[in-house]
């Protein structure tokens, strides 16, 4: 079994989801296909669950009739025979009907939210279906809210999900499932999600739970570029990833992958491959093979970063003065990604700022604190443990007039990330693309 993954530009129009169709109808493999929702509609049903929220029924109502309009057309476009039109008609009408009562519910709550943002990929997939349908290629839709679960803490239950999945594979016998990306239930037997952009989570987490040959994330990107391609002239797709190096990647800035998503695939051993629509023949990213080739495979970046330094004399000699810092931190809930530490000072980086008011003033306590704001970390990721020698050479002297506020180095084998101000970023990343690769 192959897990596909289309995201919500790839469904975004009748056109495209005609591609999506024929793309998967003409692959004979054994798939399970996750949908996300139509693009936009997620963001749609957050502004009219906010509002609900809000009290504001009124607006909330307006564009929930707007959004079904678009739907309207969407059907129009989308089905060919008019039984097609009649049938996908029919079940937009049930689902805004749905949303109306829903819309109405007294002293609508964050679990009534949590219900109203299913729809986007409860409409995607049941549109996607329906059109199968009409083109006569047989398809079993799985409903997501039947096995996707997660426990009191919003972890996904592996286990659990693999068993009820299992079953339900049994139960209905078919070469093509398509399902629900984002939507779960809870404890509660409510329903919930698994947070925005959730729908590469599920693809993983479905790989995972049945042990499926292959995770496939299709996108509208060729796979990750070893730099980033709106800054960077002739960046290229990188063909093997391990999941280390792509975990490193999807958090500092290549948008194409959540950072959270590779995990259960990673745990279970499931490769996952990225792929694009646009170019069905590219090779796209493959992620899980441990390429044993020494080298740097991508540079990335990551805007929005706060530096924090904390100078204390106090700090000489002294045991338990990394905990004191930490702990502040922990209490605001702000994680830390860069660390660098002397004799007397600490340097370390945040890139949420909520709590940075709070932060600082506790930190005083401690010695004097510096904050430098609009700085960007380049991170530099590859396999550096057995590159000859001189990797960090090689990294500074593509950027010898760059200056780097700090330098993170042997934290893992795969990464080593430069702090700099944001104003430096294009050139530092122009710079080391020259370098390096
Ligand atoms: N539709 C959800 C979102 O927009 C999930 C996803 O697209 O991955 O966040
Ligand atoms: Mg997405």
């Amino acid at each position: 079994m192959v897990i596909y993954k289309f995201g919500g530009t790839s469904v975004g129009t009748p056109t495209r989801m005609h591609k999506v169709a024929q793309l998967i109808t003409s692959d004979p493999t054994d798939k399970i296909v996750v949908l996300s929702a139509v693009s936009g509609t997620t963001n749609t049903l957050v502004e009219i669950g906010e509002l609900l929220l809000d009290n504001k029924h009124h607006i909330a109502k307006k564009i929930i009739e707007e959004l079904e309009e678009k739907y309207k057309s969407f059907v129009d476009e989308l089905f060919a025979t008019e039984p097609g039109k009649a049938a996908g008609g029919e079940m937009i009408k049930d689902f805004f009907r749905q949303l109306h009562t829903l819309a109405i519910v007294p002293g609508f709550n964050e679990g009534n939210n949590k219900t109203l943002l299913a729809y986007g990929e409860l409409i995607s997939t049941h549109l996607f279906h329906h059109y199968l349908n009409e083109v006569q290629e047989p398809s079993v839709l799985l409903p997501a809210l039947d096995f996707m679960t997660i426990d009191k803490e919003g972890e996904p239950e592996v286990e659990n999900i693999g068993k009820r999945l299992s079953q339900l594979l049994q139960e209905q016998k078919s070469q093509f499932y398509i399902t629900q990306g984002f939507i779960c239930r809870n404890p509660a037997g409510q329903t919930d999600n698994l947070k925005r952009g959730g729908s590469d989570y599920t693809a993983s987490l479905i790989g995972a739970a049945i042990h499926a040959e292959e995770v496939q994330i299709w996108t509208d990107i060729d796979g990750m570029h070893n730099n980033d391609p709106r800054i960077v002239q002739d960046t290229h797709p990188i063909s093997e990833l391990t999941f280390d190096e792509a975990a490193e990647l999807a958090y500092f800035g290549a948008k194409i992958l959540h950072p959270s998503s590779i995990l259960p695939a990673q745990k279970y051993g499931i490769p996952v491959r990225l792929k694009s629509t646009m170019d069905e023949t590219a090779a796209g990213t493959l992620i899980g093979v441990a390429s044993a080739k020494a080298d740097i495979k991508a540079i990335a970046a990551k805007d929005g970063i706060t530096a924090i330094k904390i100078k204390s004399t106090r700090m000489l000699l002294a045991h338990g003065f990394l905990r004191r810092i930490f702990e502040v931190f922990e209490k605001y809930g702000t994680s830390i990604d860069m660390i660098t530490t002397s004799e007397v000072a600490v340097s370390l980086t945040i890139d949420n700022k909520t709590h940075i008011t709070k932060i600082v003033e506790e930190l005083r306590a401690f010695g004097t604190v510096e904050l430098d704001e609009n700085q960007s970390i380049i991170c530099i990721v590859g396999n550096m443990v057995s590159e000859k020698k001189g990797v960090l050479m090689k990294i500074f002297d593509a950027i010898p007039d760059i200056p780097v506020r700090m330098v993170s180095y042997g934290g893992s084998r795969n990464n080593i990330s430069l702090l700099v101000d944001t104003n430096y970023k294009k050139e530092a990343l122009m710079g080391l693309n020259e370098g390096i690769f």
